[in-house]
Parts: C-alpha cells; structure tokens; sequence
C-alpha cells in the first residue's frame, strides 16, 4: 500500500476540525446547475451568457476544477468565478493506493468537516469510480462499516459530481497503470444509501450523463445505483425513463434473515423489493444486479442459494456474490471458499447467472461497506497497523 501525499486545495482549519458542528449543505457550485441555470448565474455576476459554456467545457470536458487554471478567462472574472461557481467542495485528506496502483482510495473532507470517501478502480479494459451519495448511512446493515456510525446528511449534487470530475482527471493523468485513460463507469456504492438522497442522486446522473460542456458524456447504461431496497423510490426511478443499472443489496431471499441482515427489509419485504426490481427490469431491458454479501453460517447455506435461485429463475437478474469483508470488531467473517463455490453452483444450476466479486481495496479498506471514515486504518513505515483518527 502506499500513501500518496495530499496537496492542500484550500486552508487547513484545525480548529474547525475538533469541533463539532451542525452539519449543513454546501455552497452552490457550477455541478449544481443546468447549463441554462450556469447562463443565469454568470449574468448575475455581471459577466457574459457565453462564460457559462466556456466554464463548463473547462470542468467537464478538460477536468479543470479551479478556476485559477482556466487561464483564458480574465484574472478579475477567476476569482469572482472561484468565490462563487467553484467553492472548494471536496478536500482531500489522504490518498491511499493498493493493488499496484490500480485501486486508489480519496478520503474528503467536505466543508463542514463531515468526512465520505470515493474509490478509483483500474482494469484492463475500464476504469470505474465508486462515489458516495450520503456522509454516513441511516440504513444501519449491521454487516457494513457505514451502516455503524449513522447518518451526518446528504450530499449536494455537485459534492456528488466533483467525486467523479476529480477521479476522471487522475484517470485522464494517466495515473491508473494498466487501464485506458478514460473513467468510463460510476457505481454509488460508496458510503450512503442513494435512493434516500433520491432528487439530489437522479439530479447527479443526469449532469454525469448528459453530453460535454453540459456534463461528463458517461452512457446511462454505465452507472449503477445501488439500493438496500426504497421500493417507492425504486418506483419513482422505474419513471424517469433511465437506462441506469440498478443493484439491489438483498443479502438474503427470505424475510426471516433479511430483517436482520437489511433492516429496512422489516418495512418493504423481499417479494416486494423483488417485483420493484424485477419491473425496473422489465421497463429498462437491463438486467438487475443482485448483491449478496457471502457471511458464514449466516446466509450462505445451500438451501438459501435453492431458495434464491427459485425467487430469480427466469428473471432478466443476474447475482454478484460478495465475499463479507469483515468490519473491525465484528462477529460475522466470509464464507469459505467451497462453501462459496457450492452457492454459486447451485445458483448456475438454478439458471441464475452469478460471479463473484473481487476484493480490490481491502488492503486500504477501500473496499465494499468498509467506507467509514471517522476512522481509517493507517500502516506506519514499519508496516505495522495503527487504528488512526482522520479528523486530526
Ligand atoms: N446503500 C447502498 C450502496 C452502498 S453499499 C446499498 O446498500 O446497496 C455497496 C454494497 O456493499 C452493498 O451491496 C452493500 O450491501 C455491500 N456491503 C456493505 N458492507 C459490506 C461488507 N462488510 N462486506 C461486503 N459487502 C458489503
């Protein structure tokens, strides 16, 4: 693992930083707005329409994310610009980096000091970026290292969308050895829960989808948001009309276990979330992802994977099965290898189409549900490993 040196892009504030405040949203930022919502917000700053269009094609289309870079605009409109379309949203605290380089971890602080991380994952053929939607979790999975601290507040749209602006500029630096150059995927299975910052999230997919100087050009079909299961608001994004892909954490097929493992399930039942999923399927034409964390003795027996495999025969669903990372101090662990292997067997012969997920990140607890960042653990340059409070 290596930890890369952060360079401050605003102030530090120790002070800020112990004390405990109030959290509350961000400024304004130009990630925020619609281009025509940008035209406005430059003519009131008293400066022509036509710098709305030339700010956004230096953000989205080059990457450029402070003003004080886009040397073709005069030096007076920059920091009028800076102060009030590009306030430093996201801080980096520290960087980590695993897997030779290909997975990085950025762990922020955001204005009022709450604290969310955005991984950066390299493959031969792509680069994906797993963003936060929320600082915390409310949905409190007791398996998932989020889910412990609870909710600080949701993210801004542009807090959302600058995650993904940095990490497409280090892709585009050419930093991520072994991939193209281009991030071409977005997965919201940082820390949060999307589909509870719906407006904000459906809002970010669009700035991310729409075509450069608009926003980030990414294909709808390439980002994945992720839910334990909202089903109204499951419903609500079967009628945007996106061809997102939906992942639903189901963890287990039957209501007994789900309740526990998924407390949100004790209001909206597997069948439920299920037909919620499966008709979000059907209207988009893309396949759903079921997430199914692997805990031993919890939920990996062979009559669970038969089970599940009845509940998705036949369904347009595929199963990512993912190997429990445990959190600190906790009592479930994965499952073992052949214990896996005969789940995943036994959902092939079910006809469900399954794989299992691999572990990048773990290392720099980059990887799933170990984004909690209150806390991060730290290897020291004796290689010894120090539980080490961020915020100090
Ligand atoms: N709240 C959303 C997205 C964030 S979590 C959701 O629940 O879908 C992204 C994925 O990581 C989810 O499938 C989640 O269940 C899974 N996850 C959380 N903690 C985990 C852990 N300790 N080990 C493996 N997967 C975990």
């Amino acid at each position: 693992m290596t930890i890369l040196p952060v360079i401050p892009t605003s102030p530090d504030t120790p002070d800020a930083v112990t004390t405990r405040r109030r959290p509350t949203m961000p400024p304004r930022h130009l990630a925020d707005l619609d281009l025509e919502a940008r035209k406005a917000a430059v003519t009131e700053l008293g400066l022509p329409a036509f710098r709305a269009k030339q700010l956004s094609t230096h953000y989205f289309g080059r990457l450029v994310r402070d003003p004080e870079a886009m040397t073709d605009l005069p030096a007076a409109a920059r920091s009028t610009l800076a102060g009030d379309l590009f306030p430093t949203l996201l801080t980096a605290q520290r960087e980590l980096t695993c897997d030779d380089g290909a997975t990085r971890k950025t762990l922020w602080r955001l204005h009022d000091n709450a604290m969310v991380e955005s991984v950066l994952m390299g493959y031969p053929d792509r680069i994906t970026a797993c963003v936060s939607s929320q600082a915390g979790c409310g949905m409190a999975c007791p398996f998932c290292a989020t889910g412990q601290a609870g909710l600080t507040r949701n993210l801004s749209v542009a807090e959302i969308v600058d995650q993904v602006v940095y990490l497409a500029g280090v892709a585009a630096s050419g930093a991520v050895t072994g991939s193209p150059p281009r991030l071409s995927r977005v997965v919201f299975m940082g820390m949060g829960e999307p589909l509870a910052n719906y407006p904000r999230v459906i809002q970010a997919v669009r700035r991310l989808t729409a075509p450069a100087p608009e926003g980030l050009g990414l294909s709808q079909r390439h980002i994945t948001v992720s839910t334990v299961g909202l089903v109204p608001a499951m419903r609500r994004l079967i009628a945007e009309e996106l061809s997102v892909t939906l992942a639903l954490s189901l963890h287990a097929p039957d209501d007994d276990l789900r309740d526990e493992l998924v407390p949100v399930n004790q209001r909206w039942k597997v069948a439920e979330v299920l037909d919620a999923a499966f008709d979000y399927a059907a209207q988009t034409g893309r396949r759903i992802s079921i997430e199914y964390a692997l805990i031993r003795d919890v939920n990996d027996q062979p009559w669970r994977a038969d089970l599940l495999g009845r509940l998705l025969h036949g369904k347009l669903a595929h199963v990512n099965l993912i190997p429990l990372n445990p959190t600190p101090g906790s009592k479930w662990d994965a499952s073992p290898k052949p214990v896996e292997r005969e789940f995943v067997r036994r959902l092939r012969e079910a006809g469900v189409a399954t794989t299992v997920r691999d572990t990048r990140g773990r290392e720099i607890d980059g990887a799933c549900g170990q984004l909690a960042a209150s806390e991060l653990t730290a290897v020291d340059a004796g290689g010894s490993t120090t539980r080490a409070e961020v915020a100090r």
